[in-house]
């Protein structure tokens, strides 16, 4: 599949000395980090990289973190943790009154933030359990799932799944009752880099309707929320 990719953190921090801290500290981790040392910067390698978690310091030449809050939240709702300064009660209501998911005072210490990204990481459902983390047997609404072979079984009928189809349905299984977005699971199914026509997400949730539903026209299990994403619905069975 994909190999052991971890979620993804966009640094946004202009002082080099706590980026680089950060590269060694978060990719030991596990986390697959990207570095900008300037507001734009930071936008930039969002709108290419994207990201799971946005670590962004609130004071950044060229475009503050504010501004640079603003332009991501935009396009998505990835979490963003900020970082204050000090104990500045005024960097700490901006953050507030941006909406930030969590904020960190600097100097924090690497356990408090990688424990911080961990939570928002978990609060937020950003890491969806899927193939890229270590694959378990699943069992939701009826349908079980063998990541290791591949298989679904259902009905009592077992049948061998295209891998694609495979980490579709097991990211909605290990989410089961949350929505979805498109473009996340794009990224996580065929990857960020993936350019591709995003109709193949379409076209591939259909065969699975096709596969698990008793009428594919009216879908119980696999559902469309339009403008957002899909979802796998919880039900008996
Ligand atoms: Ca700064």
């Amino acid at each position: 599949m994909n190999g052991s990719l971890g979620p993804r953190i966009l640094v946004i921090e202009d002082e080099e000395s706590y980026r680089d801290s950060l590269r060694v500290l978060l990719t030991r981790e596990g986390f697959r980090v990207a570095l900008a040392g300037t507001g734009p910067e930071g936008v930039a390698a969002f709108v290419r990289l994207g990201a799971d978690v946005v670590l962004l310091d609130l004071m950044l030449p060229g475009l503050s973190g504010a501004g640079v809050f603003k332009k991501i939240r935009e396009q998505s709702d990835v979490p963003i943790i900020m970082v204050t300064a000090k104990d500045d009660q005024v960097d700490k209501i901006i953050g507030l009154e941006l909406g930030a998911d969590d904020y960190v005072t600097k100097p924090y210490s690497g356990r408090e933030l990688v424990a911080r990204i961990r939570s928002v990481l978990r609060r937020t459902a950003a890491i969806p359990a899927d193939l890229t983390s270590e694959p378990e047997r699943l069992e939701v609404s009826g349908l079980t799932l063998d990541p290791e072979r591949l298989m679904l079984t259902q009905g009592g009928k077992t049948s061998p799944i295209p891998p694609k189809e495979f980490a579709l349905l097991y990211l909605l299984a290990a989410n089961a009752g949350r929505v979805i977005p498109r473009q996340m699971i794009i990224e996580r199914v065929w990857g960020v880099d993936y350019f591709g026509d995003t109709k193949t997400l379409d076209v591939h949730i259909k065969r699975l309707r096709d596969r698990i539903e008793a009428d594919p026209a009216k879908p119980a299990l696999i559902k469309t929320v339009r403008g957002v994403g899909y979802s796998l619905e919880i039900v008996d069975r």
